[in-house]
């Protein structure tokens, strides 16, 4: 029987928290705000509207491709990508295509093919019945970082997604925050039979998936799905596939585009960019201590890699150590994180937003706790149990704790 190894590569949207969108004045802080209340004529897209390139936007695209290690284009453009959907006002996005600020980086032994710059689109939102656009995230600065298909399994994959959003937020250029969509993940996933070196002849694209849980077990659930195809002797499809949190599983939406559907061309309201040597020189400089160089520095200062692992996952703890770096210190502060901090929590991610959906869900269950009754707490752990399975029960209560007592 033949088996079969998955190909993974992965196309990763970060929003950037400049001050202002990309092409245009408006606040590009989005989240929360009142529908439409953030747009002017560029960002709607109406007729003569002009748009002119934030170069905070630009720096910092730059400089997240510095630290993948890419190689920079000094001679650069935009393009217009052009397709129809309601959230796209213009008929066209203003993104990179041959001319990418970054390209042919490394992070953890994989390629990055690209870095590049784009804006985002508008929101839909679909309530009874009905679709309503929200235009306040048109025109945010997106970066979108693509890779080689040169994954092999889910866990490396795992380790590398989580790597990326902690260089993104070291460089503190976005939240990279999953839960409010400023960080949002797409794999394509095709599956050969484990003694072949060639690319399958599809690939499967997941969209928009919003944590790290989702995607993984959107890959696992994929190449079951492939392998048992290929099996009964049937290619998979190429096409699109959106994950359903509820049933677990990935489902079909639109047979994917190929590149020339989009109609290319260079944007001409925005002239070529140009960089020198110097100026990417300088940006490299600006560079932070980056997370795998503060493991190392850690390691060598002799603490276990269960505590490298803690302390180098949080600026506070790092810059409380690095006072006085000892072991004692060490043993301090990891001892008293619970308290210290919410974000120095050492549950997964996964704990922490589940939570917190849980705690906003059931405010009546909050405002007893906080009236003192603590049987309470018996029902949010069954709660967030069903949701993740197992959890460690005294550590998910002191989190609960924290989060309560933040709110
Ligand atoms: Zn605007």
């Amino acid at each position: 029987m033949t088996s079969w190894q998955p190909v993974i590569g992965f196309e990763v949207h970060i929003e950037l928290a400049t001050n202002s969108k990309m092409f245009c004045g408006c606040p590009a802080d989005h989240f929360g705000k009142p529908p439409n209340t953030q747009t002017c004529p560029v960002c709607l897209g109406l007729p003569g509207a002009l748009p002119v390139p934030n170069a905070k936007a630009i720096e910092w695209c730059i400089k997240l491709g510095l630290a993948l290690g890419c190689q920079i284009n000094l001679t650069s453009k935009f393009d217009r990508k052009n397709y129809f959907y309601p959230d796209l006002p213009k008929g066209y996005q203003i993104s990179q295509y041959d001319q990418p600020f970054c390209h042919h980086g490394e992070l953890l032994g994989h390629k990055i093919t690209r870095v590049h710059l784009e804006e985002d689109t508008g929101k839909l939102l679909h309530q009874a019945g009905k679709t309503l656009i929200d235009f306040n995230r048109s025109g945010v600065p997106l970066v979108e970082v693509v890779t080689e298909p040169d994954f092999e399994s889910v866990q490396d994959s795992d380790v590398f997604l989580k790597e990326l959003q902690s260089i993104i937020r070291t460089l503190k250029i976005s939240a990279a925050d999953m839960e409010k969509g400023s960080m949002r993940l797409e794999a394509n996933i095709s599956v050969r039979p484990t003694n072949s070196a060639d690319l399958p002849n599809y690939k499967v694209e997941i969209k928009n998936v919003n944590s790290f849980r989702f995607i993984k077990k959107a890959i696992e659930f994929e190449i079951t799905r492939q392998s048992r195809l290929l099996e009964s002797g049937v290619n998979p499809k190429q096409e699109t596939r959106g994950f359903s949190e509820t049933k677990g599983e990935t489902v079909g939406q639109r047979s994917k585009e190929a590149a020339h559907d989009y109609r290319y061309f260079p944007e001409p309201d925005i002239p070529p960019i140009q960089f020198t040597t110097e100026q990417i020189e300088t940006w490299r400089s600006q560079l932070p201590k980056l997370p795998s160089r503060i493991r190392q520095d850690l390691l060598n200062l002799g603490l276990s890699e269960n505590y490298v692992k803690i302390i180098a996952a949080d600026e506070k703890m790092f810059n409380e150590f690095m006072k006085k770096p000892s072991k004692a210190n060490a043993d301090s502060i990891v001892n008293k994180r619970p308290s210290k901090s919410e974000s120095s929590f050492p549950s997964s991610e996964d704990t922490r937003s589940v939570a917190e959906r849980v705690i906003a869900a059931n405010p009546k269950a909050i405002a007893d706790i906080k009236a003192g009754k603590i049987q309470v707490m018996g029902f949010l752990l069954g709660q967030i149990k069903k949701e993740l399975g197992n959890i460690d029960v005294p550590l998910t209560q002191k989190l609960i704790n924290v989060i309560i007592a933040s709110c």
